[in-house]
């Protein structure tokens, strides 16, 4: 019956409002009866499971949100990645306004979970949270796409030259298809707005991100006998730990340098001295050319060795690039900060990278225009297995703000 009455209301708002013509009071008033709307599609997009590697997951969850964008008259198109059997394809639609600025607004429908992960992290809502596998990262922000182009859509607001909706789903595994029409799009647009998720402890616009890079160490031994002779072998394993004790100092806070040692194997038997043994370090950092000076000291410890006789490698795979905050971006995110002043919401603006990467950095590698992160929602918990959420009360000033925005934007 709640749901009956919300549906029956919003149709009469916006009747109201596009009578009215879209000033702010109205996007308000729509932005707030879109609240339910928007978490019964929530439920929907977490309800599918679409792991980066999960071809068919992913093209279940492109077909709903194809669905969603042809229910409110706009045209879709799938837009295949390459190798087509190894990542999801792409959504992407286009609404032309009658002003001039080209707009893209980007976020990705896969996640970091397995198939089955679902029965551990069903979709519910308790108080002001919504809970749900990988509801914060990144579900959170297609559906603050859906919505807000059903708040353009409803109030007609065509202010904006070409708008673009680009959908990915492949952004958890560093976006090996996609990346390239990200780039492009970013070249073309004006301004991008990405839909990652910001914080649960404070709502932001982020302008940087970090880049990010994997360290590989190889340490190659000679195995032997552990039992009869254990001296004969040179163990990896032993050289493996020696080089990442000597190399847990790398992170610089300060610069945005970070360097963890995450994943660790060697040995293929207990009773062997291993000959081989392989570790790798997650590495993040604010600028590329903090990658150089980081792999140009790993070179130079691994020369210290504790086993003579064995071979120690090193390589650093970079991958992202870092986004960094521009005088555009900037300008874009005070325009966003004056409209979230319209209703009182708080919003900060987030210049230094924290650690994260994502596709923003992609849209900005060429682009002349302004990029703008996280304008999903207030999330927690993303990549973990128990806890991922969502903050209901930040669905109505998002859909504003961006609605808002999109609405005033001028290159
Ligand atoms: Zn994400």
């Amino acid at each position: 019956m709640l749901r009956y009455l919300m549906t029956c209301c919003l149709t009469l708002v916006v009747g109201g409002a596009a009578a009215q013509g879209a000033d702010p009071a109205a996007i308000r008033l729509l932005s707030g009866q879109q609240v339910p709307l928007a978490l019964q599609t929530l439920e929907k997009l977490v309800s599918i499971e679409s792991g980066s590697r999960d071809l068919a997951g992913l093209a279940k969850i492109r077909q709903l949100i194809e669905a969603e964008l042809n229910a409110m008259g706009l045209a879709s198109e799938v837009i295949a990645t390459t190798p087509a059997d190894q990542t999801g394809a792409m959504v992407q639609a286009k609404i032309k306004g009658k002003g001039t600025s080209r707009i893209a607004l980007i976020a990705h429908m896969d996640t970091v979970y397995q198939r089955g992960d679902l029965a551990r992290q069903p979709f519910r809502v308790e108080g002001d949270k919504a809970y749900g596998l990988g509801i914060a990262d990144d579900k959170a922000g297609v559906a603050m796409i859906l919505h807000t182009l059903r708040m353009l859509s409803a109030l007609n607001i065509d202010s904006f030259g070409e708008l673009t909706v680009l959908i990915n789903g492949d952004e958890e595994i560093g976006s090996p298809g996609s990346r390239e029409r990200i780039t492009q799009l970013g070249q073309n647009s004006d301004l991008v707005i990405s839909f990652e998720g910001s914080s649960v402890k404070g709502d932001y616009v982020r302008l940087a991100t970090s880049s990010i890079a994997r360290a590989t160490l190889t340490v190659a031994g000679r195995a032997s006998h552990s039992g009869a002779s254990p001296e004969q072998g040179r163990n990896a394993l032993y050289e493996l730990s020696h080089q990442i004790l000597q190399m847990r100092d790398l992170s610089d806070p300060a610069k945005g340098l970070k360097l963890n040692w995450t994943q660790a194997s060697a040995g293929t038997v207990p009773n062997m001295i291993p000959s081989q043994a392989r570790a790798t370090a997650d590495v993040r950092a604010e600028r590329m050319s903090d990658f150089d000076a980081v792999e140009t000291v790993l070179k130079e410890r691994i020369k210290n060795k504790l086993i003579p006789d064995t071979t120690v490698t090193v390589d650093l795979l970079r991958g992202r690039p870092a986004l960094n905050a521009t005088d555009k971006s900037r300008a874009a995110a005070r325009q966003v900060l004056a409209l979230a002043g319209e209703i009182n919401w708080k919003i900060t603006m987030l210049e230094t990278a924290t650690g994260g990467g994502t596709d923003a950095a992609y849209a900005s590698l060429h682009t002349q225009g302004a990029v703008i992160e996280s304008f999903g929602l207030q999330g927690f918990g993303a990549h973990s297995d128990d806890a991922e959420y969502v903050l209901i009360s930040s669905i109505q000033p998002r859909l504003y703000i961006t609605t808002r925005l999109i609405q005033s934007f001028k290159p």
